[in-house]
């Protein structure tokens, strides 16, 4: 007689997943997102407005205005390019700078998706994006998911460096350019306009196409504001320029747009529709609603003067906690400062007792495409107020300072 078989429980199925994602558990703004809603931790290490500047009450009675009066279109679908009161107000925004046309945008879900809808209509698998070192992480992976590999230029104080940039598109042949020209993620730095024209001189003459990413140029501290490289003799037809209605009224509704011109227009509608059909039809008459009828431009001043102050707040505790030789930028808008401790700190290492001492930040080494700066740290400083933001820039001191006598 065989003696009855031990059942063995069956394997968990797991799914077979594509090269592209093997590795990628668990992406890095996953964890922030996670470590922001810790109670006990004040963290900056997300780029997250402050909820209680959000306009919600007007926001409120556009959404009311829509249901009531657009209803039935509201909640239908709708077309790919995006609906014409969102593109007419996008046009008459992006004019102020550069003459559009409402044919001209083509409505994104926030510039994170535009960016996807870049990398799909654009990138072969292998094709080379050259971007800033440091850059936006997120828009390094939705070109890595399409194979693209990231090559990071050298950056100065004012941006993108023009010589490193030709030397790099002589040498890599790039299909694309990607900048983030003012208040830029993860830095806070802003591209001068005498950069800016350098920049432009160089894309012109190599003809490769820029992708110009705008989310913060509305936030600003001293009221200037930068044209967008766009914006510069002979660029607006080879840039595609991408704006977000996130961080100046609302990240939740999921709202931005791309400005392109040409038959690229085409194949954006195409990629768009491949995607998601189209941006939700309720939040774009909205957003149209609100942009036609309340004042952003005062409600971006208000915004602007509360993160003023906290940029103030962050710059004036951190001076003195940092380490002799460390490099701390000085943002003139937006939401983010950037610190370099120097040569012996390591960002990442320290965090953990950073958030041990209930202060949270982004390592900077996740910003960078290739040749990380292991001592950076990326510091927002728009969600706690000034005397949060003073006594866990303290704590980060003490942190620092433990760690420098290691
Ligand atoms: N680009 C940059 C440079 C960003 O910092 C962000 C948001 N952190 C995005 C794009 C995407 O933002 P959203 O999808 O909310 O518009």
């Amino acid at each position: 007689m065989t003696s009855p078989s031990v059942p063995t429980a069956p394997e968990p199925f797991r799914f077979p997943v594509a090269a592209r994602y093997a590795g990628m558990a668990s992406s890095p703004l996953k964890d922030i997102f996670a470590l922001a809603a810790r109670k006990d931790v004040v963290s900056f290490a997300g780029g997250i407005p402050d909820p209680a500047l959000f306009d919600l009450d007007v926001v409120a009675s556009c959404y009311e205005w829509v249901l009531a009066h657009q209803g039935h279109r509201a909640l239908q679908y709708g077309v790919s390019e995006g609906e014409l009161e969102l593109r007419e107000q996008a046009a008459r925004r992006l004019s102020r700078d550069l003459p559009t046309h409402a044919s001209q945008i083509r409505v994104t879900s926030g510039s994170q998706e535009g960016l996807f809808v870049v990398a799909q209509a654009l990138l072969e698998p292998g094709d080379v994006v050259l971007v800033e070192s440091p850059t936006y992480l997120a828009a390094v992976q939705a070109f890595a998911v399409h194979g693209a590999r990231m090559i990071g230029v050298e950056t100065d104080d004012d941006g993108v460096v023009p010589e490193a940039l030709d030397e790099a598109i002589r040498t890599h042949r790039p299909r694309m350019v990607y900048l983030i020209p003012t208040f830029q993620n993860p830095t806070g730095r802003t591209m001068p306009a005498e950069r800016r024209e350098a920049v432009a001189e160089v894309l012109l003459r190599t003809d490769v196409p820029l992708i110009e990413d705008d989310p913060y140029g509305a936030l600003s501290f001293s009221g200037s504001t930068w044209a967008p490289i766009a914006s510069l003799p002979g660029m607006s037809e080879r840039t595609l320029l991408l704006n977000s209605m996130s961080k100046l009224m609302s990240p939740g509704v999921r709202i931005g747009w791309m400005r392109a011109e040409g038959s690229i227009l085409d194949t954006l509608a195409v990629a768009k529709a491949a995607i998601s059909m189209q941006s939700s039809v309720v939040d774009q008459l909205t957003v149209a609603r609100y942009l036609e009828t309340a004042d952003l431009d005062a409600h971006v001043a208000t915004v602007s003067a509360v993160y003023r102050e906290r940029r103030d707040a962050m710059a004036t505790a951190i001076a003195p906690v940092l380490p002799a030789g460390a490099h701390v930028t000085h943002p003139e808008g937006g939401m983010f400062l950037w610190a370099s401790l120097g040569e012996g700190y390591d960002a990442q290492r320290m965090l953990a007792d950073a958030v041990a001492a209930g202060v949270a930040y982004l390592p900077g080494w996740s910003f960078f495409a290739d040749h990380p700066d292991l001592s950076s740290m990326r510091l927002s400083f728009v969600t706690h107020s000034p005397e949060v933001i003073e006594d866990a820039v303290g704590r980060l001191g003490e942190v620092i300072a433990q760690h420098g006598q290691r």
